[in-house]
């Protein structure tokens, strides 16, 4: 069966399908709705990477919840800057409640140690991290709050079902890894 997929000039080969997606987010949203019954959360959703995992997530849970989007923009090519630019669309109402960050992965973990720093700024209740893929030998910070992780992924660029490779390959419906070619 041929899955590898090309985006600009790189080649990808099929690392997560569609079903094995679909059935891990099944199973983050049950633990959300058990730790958070009778809350009623905050979402946060980190765009652009994020929206079909967050969509997808959404549809499972069945607490009373809230839901925003902000945008943070620090990543270029197939390696992350580490540099974290310009933040967009911080919900006002964060004070007393509790937030989940929803993000598709973490890398060196700095994105998220940034966004993490300004919502503590507006006093939430509590944080928790709920990231759809992580790679563990890139992450370069602590992150105590990461409770919800779909898959934990090798150091490897990857694409599909939401996240790009320069603006490419985010309607794949599944995760593709790239091909290293070495000659
Ligand atoms: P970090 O700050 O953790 O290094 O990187 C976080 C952001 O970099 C993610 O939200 C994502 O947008 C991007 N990123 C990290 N690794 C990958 C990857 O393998 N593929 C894609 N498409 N984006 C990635
Ligand atoms: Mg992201």
């Amino acid at each position: 069966m041929e899955t590898n997929v090309q985006v600009h000039d790189k080649e990808f080969e099929l690392l997560l399908d569609e079903d094995a997606i679909a059935k891990r987010i099944r199973l983050m949203a049950i633990q959300l709705n058990v730790d958070y019954e009778n809350r009623n959360p905050l979402f946060i959703a980190v765009l652009n990477g994020s929206f079909l995992f967050m969509a997808d997530l959404m549809k499972e849970i069945n607490l009373p919840c809230e839901t925003e989007f902000i945008k943070v923009s620090s990543y270029h090519g197939t390696s992350s800057s580490g540099s974290v630019k310009d933040m967009m669309g911080m919900p006002a109402n964060i004070k007393g409640r509790d937030i989940i960050i929803v993000e598709d992965i973490i890398d060196s973990g700095l994105t998220m140690q940034y966004i993490l720093a300004e919502i503590y700024k507006l006093e939430p209740s509590s944080v928790a991290v709920c990231s759809l893929l992580f790679k563990p030998e890139a992450l370069k910070v602590e992150l105590p709050e990461l409770t919800y992780v779909g898959f934990e992924i090798p150091n490897e660029f990857v694409v599909g079902y939401g996240l790009d490779y320069d603006g490419l390959g985010r309607n794949l419906n599944h995760i593709y890894r790239a091909i290293s070619i070495e000659k």
